[in-house]
């Protein structure tokens, strides 16, 4: 699970993030839903270890992990630009955080293989990254988030660079992928329609701020205030 306790992150005279509780439970897909500048990616740095808070507490798992670099937190990662390295194969791109923590390589080499099994990559795995679309890419850079058993992905836009089709079939996917690994999920995103497919629940922000959370059909059918009936109104 994650608890974000009145978190608070402050650039200057800037606000980004203003308080905001936040609760995840174990196994769930819960997307953080906003407009551009909100806070959505602050608020998942501060989780990841990435961005420390001026205020307030993160606890993953119950334990208190504010002060904690992210190699020391359960997290991982998975960023709209697909950072793989392109001198490695797919197979050892998805085995490199193994290897970072000490897994030797037999076992390497056969997780990241069930990973890459999980999100149907497994016949690329001694291509070139450099090969591959950005839906296969971007499949490859989550087998590697998911292949160090994170306690928490974070997820900031994903599939942003992506065009429409592939971005529409990519959402069912990583939902799929999820159910498969059960890992908590936090995925940022600015577009609504990528949060209603993917989410069991949708926290929407408002300038620094979590102002409903909610099941999609909730959030949907019960909005709190016109800022949320005027935000999911918009379907840009
Ligand atoms: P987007 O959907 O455009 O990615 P976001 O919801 O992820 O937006 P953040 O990136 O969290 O928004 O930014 C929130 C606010 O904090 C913005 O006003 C932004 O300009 C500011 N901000 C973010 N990072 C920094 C930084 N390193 N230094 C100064 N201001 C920052
Ligand atoms: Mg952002």
């Amino acid at each position: 699970s994650v608890t974000l306790s009145d978190l608070r992150k402050e650039y200057g005279d800037l606000t980004a993030v203003d308080g905001l509780s936040l609760d995840v439970d174990d196994g769930e897909l819960l997307c953080l839903l906003g407009p551009s500048g909100c806070g959505k990616s602050t608020t998942l740095r501060m989780l990841g270890g990435l961005e420390t808070p001026t205020d307030g507490d993160v606890h993953i798992g119950g334990e208190p992990v504010t002060d904690q670099p992210p190699y020391e937190r359960n997290t991982s990662m998975v960023f709209q630009s697909w950072a793989l390295f392109p001198h490695k194969s797919v197979l050892e791109n998805v085995a490199f955080g193994l290897k970072m923590d000490g897994v030797g390589s037999e076992e390497r080499e056969e997780r990241a293989r069930e990973m890459l099994d999980v999100v149907e990559m497994e016949s690329f795995a001694d291509h070139d990254p450099t090969d591959l679309s950005g839906g296969q890419k971007q499949r490859v850079a989550l087998a590697r988030s998911l292949a160090i058993e994170p306690d928490v992905l974070l997820l900031d836009e994903p599939l942003s660079n992506l065009d429409k089709r592939l971005r529409e079939q990519m959402q069912l996917e990583l939902r799929n992928i999820h159910d498969a690994v059960e890992t908590t999920f936090v995925h940022v995103t600015h577009d609504q329609n990528e949060a209603f497919t993917l989410a069991d629940s949708i926290a929407i922000m408002n300038d620094g701020e979590i102002e409903q959370v909610g099941a999609p059909r909730e959030v949907y059918d019960d909005p709190v205030s016109l800022f949320i009936e005027e935000f999911l109104g918009d379907t840009n």
